[in-house]
């Protein structure tokens, strides 16, 4: 079976689907893998690597989308909203494509990728388990995302983060604080503090206390329940609007007291909550900086701008979108190794395996024979129930 890279178009995108240490593997299991020519190079994989591990590099595109029988890409047509569109004559009847398609989006974009005919697997819908861990492409995308954004926000304050005792005196470590301790907030309070600051992070699921604790981070107890904090697969779930609001009247001194705060609150196929108010930014110290890493899906600050950086009362509000592809490299490498071993999961004998008998291959499968076929996804979108075959 041919597995087709083609080069990433979204436009700043930096990121590849496969990088060159994972084709031996990916050939000793029966694939080939054959790359878009320049796929990896903003990545730091050049052709000759690829070709070195055994790969084939083909001249364009199209040649790409012909000869594969699996398509692997990181931003989709779905997620990639830009530029995705161009690949839909691309794809063919019974071809597969892997990747983020962004499944709780457009209906309407959905639809067009269910018309093509092609079998897709989302990554986003990997379920939460032991057996899916390596293959969880949002936890890799969101480790890196919680790294470089306490990096950026590190770079953009003029402060320094450590605590120094020098000959010019002391210097007070600088403050951050985390709102939304998943797996890209629990690696941004990581990396806060290896970088000397003290560091404080607030979830409402109470089962982020012993994880922000583990890091050496003050867990922020807000005196709110909310309610039915976690869904069956461990993600926060949406609350009511009053709910909301007493989280940004408790949140609004502890955001004042800070130097940093890096928000990552979300909610699948929800608008992220407003957790910071303009009221709360003008509360902050001039020189301050929040990274909203909730920008794409809405923002976690009311006055964050997708895409932009921002000024407002001294406040540097960081709106960066597509964050991991500012570390091509290791998003790469780990996104390809969730791949492969989703790859391995999925293709046995030459065959793509059924979905009846594997919950990672049911739970991702997302469009086949011209229907959108997830029912947690046709549900999302008020489909009717697929036909008891495709469940
Ligand atoms: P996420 O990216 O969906 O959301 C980020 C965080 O924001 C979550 O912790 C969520 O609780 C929080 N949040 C949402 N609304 C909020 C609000 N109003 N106020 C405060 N916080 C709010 O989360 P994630 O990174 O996917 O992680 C969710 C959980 O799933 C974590 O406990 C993580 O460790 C776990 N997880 C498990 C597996 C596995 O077992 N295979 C894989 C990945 C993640």
């Amino acid at each position: 079976m041919l597995i087709g890279v083609p080069k990433e178009s979204y436009p700043g995108e930096r990121r590849v689907a496969l990088v060159p240490l994972v084709v031996p593997n990916l050939g000793k299991a029966g694939f080939t893998v054959a790359i878009e020519s320049g796929a990896g190079t903003e990545a730091g994989y050049p052709d000759a690597l690829y070709a070195e591990k055994g790969a084939k590099v083909l001249p364009d595109r199209k040649a790409v989308f012909a000869q594969a029988d699996i398509v692997v890409q990181v931003l989709c047509y779905g997620s990639n909203d830009l530029t995705g569109k161009a690949d839909v004559p691309l794809l063919r009847r019974g071809q597969v494509l892997i990747g983020f398609l962004r499944p709780l989006g457009s209906a309407d974009v959905l639809q067009e990728i269910a018309r093509t005919g092609i079998t897709s697997f989302s990554v986003e819908l990997m379920p939460r388990t032991t057996r899916a861990q390596s293959m969880d492409a949002l936890s890799s995308m969101g480790t890196i995302c919680g790294y470089k954004a306490v990096l950026i926000a590190a770079d953009t304050l003029p402060r320094i983060f450590p605590m120094l005792t020098t000959a010019a005196g002391t210097v007070t470590p600088a403050r951050i604080l985390v709102i939304g301790a998943g797996v890209a907030g629990l690696q941004a309070i990581a990396t806060a503090r290896r970088l000397g600051a003290v560091v404080s992070a607030y979830d409402m699921r109470p089962a982020a206390k012993e994880q922000v604790q583990s890091l050496g981070g003050r867990f922020v107890e807000l005196p709110i329940e909310a309610k039915d904090a976690q869904d069956a697969r461990g993600y926060g779930t949406a609350q009511d609007e009053s709910f909301y609001a007493r989280q940004r009247e408790l949140l609004t001194r502890v955001v004042g007291e800070s130097d940093v705060v890096v928000t990552t609150a979300v909610v699948p196929g929800k608008k992220a909550p407003t957790l910071i108010t303009k009221a709360m930014v003008q509360g902050m110290a001039p020189g301050s900086v929040i990274f909203d890493l909730a920008a794409e899906r809405g923002g976690n600050c009311e006055l964050t701008r997708a895409g932009e950086t921002v000024v407002e009362y001294g406040v540097t509000i960081i709106g960066r979108i597509n964050v991991a592809s500012a570390v091509p490299y290791h998003a790469s490498q780990m996104y390809a190794r969730n791949l492969t071993a989703f790859l391995l999961n999925l293709v046995k004998d030459g065959k793509v395996r059924s979905e009846k008998d594997d919950d990672i291959i049911r739970d991702t499968l997302l469009t086949r024979d011209g229907e959108i076929v997830n029912a947690r996804v046709r549900e999302f979108l008020n489909l009717p129930a697929p036909a008891a075959s495709s469940r």
